[in-house]
């Protein structure tokens, strides 16, 4: 593997590379990148960086101080296989040019600190992340001007009858509703792509355990990728949703990480798997419940206790909160199982081994910045081992279908944004440990959160509103 700016240097000449790409993450969750040619990367880039304007960025500096520094790192090279001249990418962190300092709000460097945090509060040496992100493949998406909001059109030749729209042509083997769980083809109709997405995964580094259709009608897939540390799992999220759209839109079509796309059908969740780590032996083994450790048990409270403030991050979108409703195995209570899929935090049971034991938490979803939630699910867990904060019992019923007088007292996921944003603005504290998050972010992100999507969607009729209103 590629360690060193030398050896990246090397790398340029040996595989012919012509240009690079230099890439980074806006506050809210998307690359961003900028190229060079091969020629212009010397060793002192590695050192001095690269400048950039970071004040057109979605929450990022104001214009009087704009001028950031892009320092690219070796470690995260890899051949984009979209470029159709050889392009070689390299993740960057951010630099401000005058104090040389890593940025604040570069939510890259947020992670590598709570990773630092972690080792140095010595409960241990390493965060072993495991996302499972879902996804949609539809044929466009049509945004309505006058609602200014957008409409789908799912892929003609399977599910025209899930809209009514684009009816071209009809094969009969459509995925129902609620009924995409791994069908053959032709009924699976996204097969190929998959495979030709799993295999650019690969291209790009990553590990790919397995592909399948998932749970939703046409089109809604899962691609599962093997666990890393903390912030290789987060860059490699970023990879993995490049590589879904860009196969996607090589075939005409668009893929989508939105939670809920379609109403009355499963949404698109990021299940994460987490387990930590000393001197090579996993603290979440042990005799407890699901033979999880004190430890884990801790974690799973402080994740349960935190919850409702972390959804500001980890389910950052005003449509996060429309998959978190029951009945469609996304989590609505706050509440941790062997098995239930119903539950916030699972137990997975797959492998009895110590060296798997993990916990599964089920909230997360794709819209969210993979580094921030990964960093705030750790920074959580710290507090409730810290705190030894216990999780109370286990619930091993489905949730969805316990009658609402067992229900009441259960606590429950923050039904909106703006609640989530609230909680959040209630509970930080936990994050501003060692200075991982700091208040600037946290600010910077309610703010942002709240003018930019809570308020902004308020205000736009709504294409239900037509149904219920329009004849009025
Ligand atoms: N799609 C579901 C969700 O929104 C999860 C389905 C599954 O666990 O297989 O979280």
């Amino acid at each position: 593997p590629v360690r060193t700016p030398r050896e990246v240097l090397a790398f340029l000449r040996e595989r012919e590379v012509k240009a690079v790409d230099l890439r980074f993450m806006d506050f809210p969750g998307l690359w961003k990148h900028f190229t060079v040619p091969a020629g212009a990367v010397t060793e002192d880039v590695f050192e001095d960086g690269i400048g950039f304007d970071g004040s057109s960025l979605r929450g990022w500096m104001p214009i009087n101080e704009s001028d950031m520094l892009l320092v690219p790192q070796p470690e995260t090279l890899f051949i984009d296989p979209f470029a159709k001249d050889v392009t070689l990418a390299m993740l960057c962190n951010i630099q401000d040019p005058l104090t040389k300092e890593d940025y604040s709000k570069d939510p890259r460097n947020v992670a590598r600190k709570a990773v630092n945090y972690m080792k140095s509060t010595g409960t241990a040496d390493a965060a072993m992340v495991g996302p499972s992100l879902e996804f949609f493949v539809f044929d466009d998406v049509r945004f309505d001007q006058t609602t200014h909001s957008a409409f789908y059109s799912v892929d003609s030749a399977e599910a025209a009858w899930n809209t009514g729209r684009r009816e071209k042509p009809n094969l009969g083997y459509k995925v129902p509703y609620r009924q995409g769980y791994f069908p053959c083809p032709p009924t699976d109709a996204t097969h190929d792509l998959r495979s030709e997405m799993m295999l650019a995964m690969e291209e790009c580094g990553l590990t790919v355990e397995s592909h399948h259709h998932q749970k939703a009608t046409a089109g809604q897939s899962a691609i599962n990728v093997r666990y890393d540390d903390l912030v290789s799992a987060a860059d490699a999220v970023l990879k993995y949703k490049y590589v879904v759209k860009n196969v996607a839109r090589k075939h005409g079509k668009t893929a989508t990480f939105m939670p809920k796309p379609l109403f009355d059908d499963y949404g698109s969740g990021m299940h994460v798997h987490v387990s930590l780590w000393k001197n090579g032996t996993n603290l979440f083994a042990g005799s407890d419940y699901s033979n999880l450790s004190d430890a884990a048990m801790y974690a799973l409270g402080g994740l349960l206790k935190h919850a409702p403030a972390l959804a500001a991050i980890t389910n950052p979108t005003t449509n996060s909160y429309k998959r978190l409703v029951p009945g469609f195995e996304a989590p609505v209570n706050l509440a941790y199982s062997q098995r239930n899929r119903s539950a916030a935090v699972r137990i997975p049971v797959y492998s009895a081994r110590a060296k798997s034991k993990r916990l599964e938490y089920r909230v997360p979803d794709g819209a969210a910045n993979p580094y921030l939630a990964f960093s705030g699910m750790l920074m959580a867990m710290l507090d409730g081992i810290r705190n030894k904060t216990h999780p109370g019992p286990p619930l091993d019923k489905d949730i969805y279908d316990m009658p609402p007088e067992e229900l009441k007292d259960l606590p429950r996921m923050p039904a909106t944004l703006d609640e989530a944003l609230t909680a959040l603005e209630r509970d930080h504290e936990f994050l501003l440990q060692g200075g991982v998050f700091t208040e600037d972010v946290v600010e910077t992100w309610v703010r942002y959160k709240r003018e930019e999507e809570v308020a902004a969607v308020r205000v736009r009729p709504h294409p239900y509103e037509f149904s219920l209103y329009y004849d009025i």
